[in-house]
């Protein structure tokens, strides 16, 4: 797929324009850290940048995508840009020192040389020390792009060489639509995007069975505020404590109570686009017929005020009591 840069300006626009213009003014850096989320666009933006200082057709900073230099670097065989990858758990003092070792003979075409290191921070000790030698003593004509989503994992002395460049997070909206590009139902791309902004931390909680009974139970807990109230306390007590046992899971827990009576203020203000609980529609109707518009206001600010109770250590239980008796007025 070709990206150009006027893509990227769309999605990271700040780190786009910052390198754009070094191109332009003919000033690229001799080392560059990109740091930012899985998914930010990281990788590519480092191969568009080799591509801009490799092609020869270029119009602006805009590589030609036709010419020989910029289809060996789309197909991963250009001699001149080496991109190094952990070999296992981590990247190696040996891949530094071939690394090194290659880019000792002149570019084979140019004089030219890029390298791109991809989790950067899986860097050994020893490749580390081995890389901060390298760029000490920089040539002229090579530039090294360093690829992490944990800066402070880097070597501080790596760091004060590169020129730090911060990936924003994923939009929602984009996220959303990564997470259904990795498989996932639209439903549960919209909740995990609620959850979190981080594309990582979304797909292992897309795989998290915890977090799926979680889901399960808090929409059996609404059923029941709904249609047995009687039986609230009970299921409390025997299905939502035993599976939120920690506070820190009872505080998730009620964070998708929070998202789900945000829902039925959506439904209220028809804004069904803005929906996270997408498959529950008819129970988030009965909601909005059963909770007026100012009476789920006041549920919300109850449950955030659940959520500060347990940050000052109220006993969990107590504050389940509370607040399901507060739903159920
Ligand atoms: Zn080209």
């Amino acid at each position: 797929m070709e990206v150009h840069w006027s893509d990227m300006l769309q999605t990271q626009p700040i780190v786009s324009k910052m390198v754009m213009n070094s191109i332009n003014k003919g000033r690229i850096s001799h080392a560059y850290l990109f740091h930012g989320d899985k998914g930010t666009g990281k990788f590519t933006l480092a191969q568009l940048l080799a591509m801009s200082i490799f092609c020869q057709e270029r119009t602006g900073v805009e590589p030609c995508y036709q010419c020989r230099d910029c289809r060996r670097i789309q197909s991963g065989n250009h001699p001149d840009l080496h991109v190094i990858y952990p070999d296992g758990a981590s990247i190696k003092k040996e891949q530094i020192l071939h690394l090194q070792k290659e880019f000792t003979y002149t570019g084979l075409e140019s004089n030219k040389k890029v390298y791109i290191i991809d989790q950067a921070d899986k860097m050994t000790d020893n490749a580390s020390n081995r890389l901060l030698k390298f760029l000490e003593e920089p040539s002229q004509q090579t530039t090294a792009i360093l690829l992490t989503e944990n800066s402070q994992a880097i070597l501080p002395t790596i760091r004060s060489r590169c020129q730090m460049l911060s990936f924003t997070p994923l939009q929602s909206k984009r996220l959303e639509e990564k997470l259904q590009e990795e498989g996932l139902s639209l439903a549960n791309a919209r909740l995990l995007t609620a959850m979190t902004n981080n594309l990582s931390a979304a797909l292992e909680k897309s795989k998290d069975t915890w977090f799926a009974q979680s889901r399960k139970i808090v929409v059996q807990l609404i059923e029941m505020l709904q249609q047995n109230p009687n039986e609230v306390p009970i299921f409390v007590h025997t299905q939502w404590m035993p599976h939120f046992k920690e506070r820190v899971q009872l505080q998730e827990g009620l964070d998708l109570l929070l998202l789900w009576f945000r829902d039925i203020v959506h439904y209220h203000l028809d804004e069904s686009s803005e929906l996270v609980f997408v498959q529950h529609r008819e129970k988030l109707e009965t909601g909005s017929m059963q909770w007026s518009l100012a009476q789920v206001t006041d549920h919300l600010q109850e449950i955030m005020h659940a959520k500060r109770k347990l940050e000052q250590n109220v006993h969990p239980q107590l504050v389940m009591e509370q607040l399901t008796l507060q739903i159920q007025r």
